[in-house]
């Protein structure tokens, strides 16, 4: 029997309980691994592990996909009227609103980013993205198509089928959000992996889904590592979709999987080195304020965070001073402590590799401005970094570090910023800033990214795409575009007298 975890949170902005089970979710029960096996989960603002979860295998995966396929064939997909699933996301939006302080606390302990912005932005963005994708539900409807002939030519959005998503550690219930809301308001059933790293919400989550109501065996939640569960998921023969969020080095591991197993569809959101421009004319103050948000957020942890931080020579100055008063004046500390901004880094893994980039920074001559050291003696905490001089084919400038280190380069005009800003290999997202509105949408539209933002960075809404261009991905999450990702269309003709 797979064990239950308890956890008293007795914290100055959390007091509470929480407990639930840590086995593999499938078919509506929790069960343990078919090898028993189980995985660490480790608590990174100390490094002391927090509780075991069970871990999945390939065998598991076999079980869990048998489960989604009979939820599929006989109460979910074509069996489920829209409305019935909508109802069910919408129970499931308010359940998680309910535990709002609960999932935010779990999400603090597991990942370290702080409880403030856990429950003020990862738990609101889920619960939005839930509750977004519960009003799709019945509103994905066919068209009527007109053609030469005297026929009644229709589509249907019909579910895939049996799908499978694989998710990061850095937004651990966000990730699972989106994954989740477009694949049931379709009228999919799912196998989703969690991170190693940070299964704790989508095993609460498990509970949540239970309560709320969806029939055995439409969400099923199988822990494990990425080089076992993640692998069988992308190769398993019948799952007929895969919607990986992670690095690009195993988005193509996916790729190449599907490709050789059953060409199934899939969907790649994976990383970014994104500019952030600052032109001569940007309201000073803001534009400071959205670029220490735009690469110290969820401490710098962020597909989307703009690492590469461009300013025009006029103010280039004035901008790195303040920049650098803002970054300094960042609170570093333990995710619960009331006014901690930025709290550690995920694991020790990542803390090795981010330290590897800073000490490769240095000794590629870039100017190490500020910070690049640990912060505190245990845990695993990187202070706010800045780095200048930097030369165009650095390891930190062409690629994604994944933690709180920003490099600030200058540019001359349009023409260089858009030359520089474009000389990666990524394309995710991009921001800009100017009082110009002629030269913001000129520059947003010359800018390679699936996002750009005018004077703001880092915003996501349900309602709004979000994916990358070149190596940054293939597809795009949120907004009605995702619920294509879950759909095969279908074309009905209807004979109104053509005769042979
Ligand atoms: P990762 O690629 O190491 O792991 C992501 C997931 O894939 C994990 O669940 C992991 O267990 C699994 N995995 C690992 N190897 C696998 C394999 N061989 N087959 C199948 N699954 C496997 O990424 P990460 O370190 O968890 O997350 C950080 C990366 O995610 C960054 O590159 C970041 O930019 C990206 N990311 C992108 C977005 C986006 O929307 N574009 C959002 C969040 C994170």
């Amino acid at each position: 029997m797979p064990s239950t975890f308890t956890h008293e949170f007795n914290t100055p902005v959390y007091k509470g309980k929480s407990s639930f089970n840590t086995g593999l979710f499938i078919d509506g029960k929790f069960v343990d691994g078919q090898d028993g096996e189980t995985i660490d989960v480790i608590n990174p603002t100390n490094g002391k592990v927090i509780t075991k979860v069970s871990a999945g295998t390939a065998k598991d995966v076999d079980i869990a996909v048998a489960a989604a396929q009979k939820a599929f064939d006989t109460v979910w997909g074509l069996n489920c009227a829209g409305a019935v699933r909508g109802k069910l996301l919408g129970k499931l939006a308010d359940l998680m609103e309910e535990h709002a302080d609960e999932l935010a606390a779990l999400e603090a302990l597991d990942n370290g980013k702080t409880f403030g912005w856990a429950k003020n932005s990862d738990v609101v963005a889920s619960v939005g993205c839930i509750r977004y994708y519960s009003g799709w539900a019945d509103k994905h409807s066919g068209k009527v198509i007109e053609t030469d002939e005297n026929k009644l030519a229709y589509t249907r959005n019909e579910p895939i089928g049996v799908v499978g998503q694989i998710i990061p550690w850095n937004f651990p219930l966000m990730m699972l959000s989106w994954k989740l809301g477009p694949a049931l308001a379709t009228g999919c059933t799912i196998v989703l992996k969690p991170s190693e790293f940070t299964p704790l919400t989508a095993l609460r989550m498990c509970e949540l889904i239970q309560k709320a109501g969806f029939p055995p065996g439409v969400v099923n939640i199988v822990n494990g590592l990425g080089t076992t569960v993640g692998q069988a998921i992308a190769e398993h023969p019948k799952i007929e979709k895969v919607a990986f969020t992670g690095s690009t080095l195993v988005g193509r591991k996916i790729m190449e999987a599907a490709a050789k197993t059953n060409l199934k569809k899939v969907t790649l959101e994976l990383g970014g080195k994104s500019p952030n421009i600052i032109f001569n004319d940007a309201d000073l103050e803001q534009a400071v304020n959205w670029a220490v948000h735009g690469i110290f957020w969820n401490h710098g942890q962020a597909c989307c965070a703009g690492s590469r931080i461009f300013v025009q020579e006029g103010i280039y100055q004035e901008f790195l001073t303040r920049f650098t008063e803002k970054a300094k004046s960042l609170k570093i500390g333990d995710p619960f402590e009331p006014d901690a901004y930025q709290g550690p880094q995920v694991s020790q893994t990542q803390y090795d590799r981010i330290m590897g980039y800073i000490n490769s920074g240095k000794e590629q001559g870039a100017k190490l401005h500020l910070g690049g050291e640990r912060h505190g003696n245990e845990g695993y905490f990187i202070k706010p970094t800045i780095f200048t001089d930097t030369k165009p084919n650095m390891k930190i400038v062409q690629e994604e570090i994944f933690g709180p280190v920003g490099v600030v380069i200058k540019f001359t005009d349009e023409d260089d910023i858009i030359r520089q800003a474009n000389d990666t290999v990524y394309g995710l997202a991009a921001a800009v800033f100017t009082q110009n509105i002629n030269q913001a949408i000129e520059t947003a539209h010359r800018l390679h990214a699936g996002t750009v933002w005018i004077n703001c960075a880092n915003q996501l809404h349900p309602q709004i795409p979000f994916g990358g261009f070149k190596q940054s991905g293939i597809g795009r999450e949120l907004g009605e575009y995702a619920l294509a990702n879950y759909s095969n269309v279908k074309a009905v003709h209807v004979n109104l007298g053509h005769k042979m």
